[in-house]
């Protein structure tokens, strides 16, 4: 029988606030998901109680996942710090599961404090994050490709589609699984193409994905991050939501990035955009390992032939100017759209041909960039 609501909401009636008032009378909880044994909701306190409401999320989570039918309960406690409320104390609260503290919402104010970083993740030598300016850039599709390029490269990779509002990985990758619970009841990510992939997109459904907000969205993604059984990664590739907006820069800089990749189109107008996403990560204290130029020009399916519709090299001039490496080209082609849209990734379906070696080029420039952190773990 399927896990209801209702069943949900009385098991949450037997844990007790902090002030004694069942949670489900506390006037705390978001809207509660509940799709095939899986649940997901929030709880919503003010920043300054937020400690005290850590066990109150244990509690919660261990009650709905007592739950006969529950595969997994991602419980987030998201602080709100409200105006004028005195500073919370430092990151003291940060628990695992997700207690944010409230400055981890806000935009950073400047560099971020060490105290704002999440830990490494045991067992992954480098996080990068793959982000765009805005959104139709084919950041994922880069995203994805990059990994197995990567993977070409003899490494262990892992993908995390963190693009909560609108999770491509799972149409991309063809994964219509939902990935199992292992002993430690963490999930198992899933294997396919010789990556250990994780995509909220796998857990919810993708109208739920869209109404998360912002200090859900963080964390829902700390918890992909650190309730995964990633295993032993070399780098694992974090495709993050498009745009450089609050919940971005909160990711970036909460994320224990060792590494960053934009991806720009030519036109004008992303590379704008794309100087925001370095503006981002500059401020967050997180290395951009570089730009690399999606749909750069048009590459004839029948022919070959080669033409520069958008006005080509715009990302590689912009990246000398700004400094930052410039990682290579990919050519608009019918082969990288359709391979997506089957679920088998070029580099997968056709790792002879031309594009498998761009996407390889591209990973060794990432590989050798971040070098010193794979080398050291
Ligand atoms: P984003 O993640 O930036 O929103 P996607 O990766 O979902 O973008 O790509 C948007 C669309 O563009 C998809 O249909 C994808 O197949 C297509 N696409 C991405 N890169 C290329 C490319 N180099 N050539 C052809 N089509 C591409």
């Amino acid at each position: 029988m399927s896990v209801t609501q209702q069943q949900v909401l009385d098991a949450l009636s037997r844990v007790a606030s902090p002030r004694g008032v069942p949670l489900t009378n506390a006037n705390v909880l978001s809207a509660i998901s509940v799709t095939d044994g899986k649940v997901f909701f929030s709880i919503n306190v003010d920043a300054a109680e937020a400690r005290a409401w850590e066990s109150v999320r244990a509690q919660a989570e261990a009650a709905v996942r007592a739950i006969s039918g529950v595969s997994t309960a991602m419980i987030a406690l998201t602080a709100e710090r409200k105006p004028g409320a005195p500073q919370a104390a430092p990151a003291a609260h940060r628990h695992a599961h997700g207690v944010q503290p409230a400055s981890a919402h806000r935009p950073p104010q400047g560099a971020a404090s060490p105290m704002s970083k999440q830990a490494e993740i045991p067992g992954v030598a480098a996080v990068i994050a793959v982000a765009s300016g805005k959104g139709g850039v084919g950041k994922s599709t880069t995203a994805l490709n990059l990994a197995l390029g990567l993977r070409d490269l003899g490494l262990r990779v892992g993908l995390l589609d963190a693009d909560i509002y609108g999770p491509s990985v799972p149409r991309l990758t063809g994964i219509s699984e939902k990935p199992q619970l292992d002993d430690g009841r963490k999930m198992i990510p899933i294997k396919r193409f010789g990556l250990s992939i994780m995509s909220i997109g796998f857990l919810v459904e993708e109208d739920t994905a869209m109404i998360w907000r912002g200090p859900m969205v963080m964390s829902a993604i700390t918890q992909m991050l650190r309730d995964v059984a990633w295993g032993t990664l070399d780098i694992l590739v974090v495709d993050m939501p498009p745009g450089t907006g609050d919940a971005q820069l909160t990711l970036a800089q909460n994320v224990p990035l060792k590494g960053a990749v934009i991806i720009s189109t030519p036109q004008d107008l992303s590379l704008i955009d794309a100087r925001r996403g370095l503006a981002m990560f500059k401020k967050v204290n997180v290395p951009v390992l570089g730009i690399v130029e999606n749909m750069s020009y048009f590459q004839c399916p029948e022919c070959g032939t080669r033409s520069d519709i958008f006005g080509h090299g715009g990302a590689r001039h912009e990246a000398e100017r700004l400094g930052v490496p410039f990682l290579g080209e990919i050519p608009l082609h019918m082969s990288i759209r359709t391979t997506s849209d089957e679920g088998n990734p070029v580099v997968a379906s056709e790792p002879d041909g031309p594009h498998a070696a761009i996407y390889r080029a591209i990973g060794t420039k990432v590989r050798d960039g971040l070098q010193g952190a794979i080398a050291a773990a």
